[in-house]
């Protein structure tokens, strides 16, 4: 399909469903647009899409931006249903979980999390010890998950749990999909730095899944975890669209209007980072631009990591010589630092005031230290880059062959 076709069929949308007018709702919207194929282009016809490249969504995305007033954002409504359920449920999933679940999870009625890392169990995500037991047609589970985003308004979790601990850590993973609503689950928010609590620790006590809400066979839930983690890294790796947007945009304009309060030998200094920064983003925009393009639809391969790792870096560069332009004033944050749940669409401290930029960019000079923490470290993108990509030597992995049950852990 051309993208002139998709730019009419988008059209076409509008004219039968506006995001402006007044009684459509954002589910209203969204479940139009999946309807007509335009919500995941890269997805089946019937399911969303209509099997082309992902680099087409951009296409629509812009379409829809450039004729309505609403806010329109494709992953902020569910990022990680969005960006991981959806494909894990495409590509591992009965027919009628895709029909019942992948339309629910674009228009939002149904928020995912994703329930891999554990106290002992981040980076190593494959040594967890979440115990599914058999028991007749369900499996019960116990043991605690933690870091868990979004947890407390989900209706769905992606989790990771030991069915078998009498193998090698890997080959003893199965992959459920659990109703968060379930008796047994307690979801306890954790706060960050920013003062927000998007994730949680969620402890499961005598959890009951039913046995064909695991997705791909038991013992085979790594296979069906590295679909997810390479979707949530290519997700968080996509960069800006647009070229000066996102992060870097805040800090051309933060450097402009503050550029009086410097001496000109401070303002070169913070134009020369600025431009080295303006550099790397546009670099980036390019790699995930070219990576998009020769991705047909399926899922993303290690190659995600890329923009991830760089992404995760640069922003926080980019965050940091925002605050730094803005002098002590950066160091100000917020009165009262209260605790709060996130509110969702704009993700930062204040109302829409002209002044936004610069809050964004004290909340985003705090949040930004997760970017290389979340969805697999930056140390753990490079030893994937340098295995995976470039064919490097393995890291050792001395528990690789032991059953997981004798691999001696504190
Ligand atoms: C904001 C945020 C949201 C998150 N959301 C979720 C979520 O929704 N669901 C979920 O399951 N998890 C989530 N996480 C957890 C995240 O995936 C883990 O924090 C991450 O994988 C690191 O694991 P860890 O914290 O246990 O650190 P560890 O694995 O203990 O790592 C500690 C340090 O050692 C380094 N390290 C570890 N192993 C190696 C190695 N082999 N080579 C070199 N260096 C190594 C790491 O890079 C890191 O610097 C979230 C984390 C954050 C910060």
């Amino acid at each position: 399909m051309k993208e002139s076709e998709l730019r009419e069929r988008t059209r076409v949308l509008l004219d039968e469903v506006h995001p402006d007018d007044e009684g459509v709702s954002r589910v209203d919207f969204r479940s139009a647009q999946f309807d007509h194929g335009l919500a995941l282009v890269h997805f089946p016809e019937g399911l969303g899409g209509f099997g082309l490249s992902p680099k087409l969504q951009a296409v629509v995305n812009e379409e829809i931006q450039s004729h309505a007033k609403t806010f329109y954002e494709n992953l902020v409504v569910n990022p990680i249903g969005i960006g991981m359920g959806a494909p894990v449920v495409l590509t591992y999933g009965s027919e009628e979980q895709k029909r019942t679940l992948i339309k629910r999870i674009y228009t939002g009625e149904d928020i995912w999390c994703q329930m891999f890392s554990e106290p002992s169990a981040g980076s190593d995500v494959a040594g967890l010890s979440t115990r599914a037991v058999r028991d007749g047609d369900d499996w019960v589970l116990n043991g605690q998950k933690v870091w868990t985003t979004l947890a407390h308004v989900s209706k769905w979790g992606m989790l990771l749990a030991r069915t078998n601990p009498d193998v090698p850590k890997h080959d003893g993973l199965s992959y459920f999909l659990l109703d968060m609503e379930s008796p047994g689950v307690d979801v306890r928010p954790l706060y960050q730095i920013t003062a927000e609590a998007e994730f949680n620790e969620v402890f499961l006590n005598d959890v009951r899944i039913p046995h064909e809400q695991m997705l791909g066979a038991e013992g085979q839930g790594w296979r069906v975890a590295i679909t997810t983690l390479m979707n949530e890294r290519s997700a968080l790796g996509g960069g800006s669209s647009r070229k000066g947007g996102g992060p870097v945009s805040v800090l051309t304009r933060i450097l402009a209007e503050s550029g009086a309060q410097r001496s000109p030998a401070e303002q070169a200094i913070l134009e020369d980072k600025a431009t080295q920064l303006y550099i790397r983003a546009e670099l980036l925009r390019l790699t995930t631009q070219r990576a998009k393009a020769t991705q047909r639809s399926g899922n993303p391969g290690p190659e995600g990591s890329v923009g991830k790792l760089a992404q995760a870096e640069i922003y926080k560069d980019v965050w940091e010589t925002c605050v730094a332009a803005l002098g002590d004033d950066g160091l100000l944050y917020e009165p009262g630092y209260e605790l709060r749940r996130p509110t969702g669409d704009f993700r930062g401290t204040g109302e829409s005031s002209a002044e936004k930029h610069i809050l964004q960019a004290k909340y985003q000079l705090l949040r930004s230290q997760a970017n290389s923490i979340e969805g697999g470290t930056s140390e753990i993108m490079r030893n994937i880059l340098g295995e995976r990509v470039l064919g490097l030597p393995g890291e050792p992995r001395v528990d690789k062959e032991i059953a997981w049950k004798d691999v001696p852990r504190g």
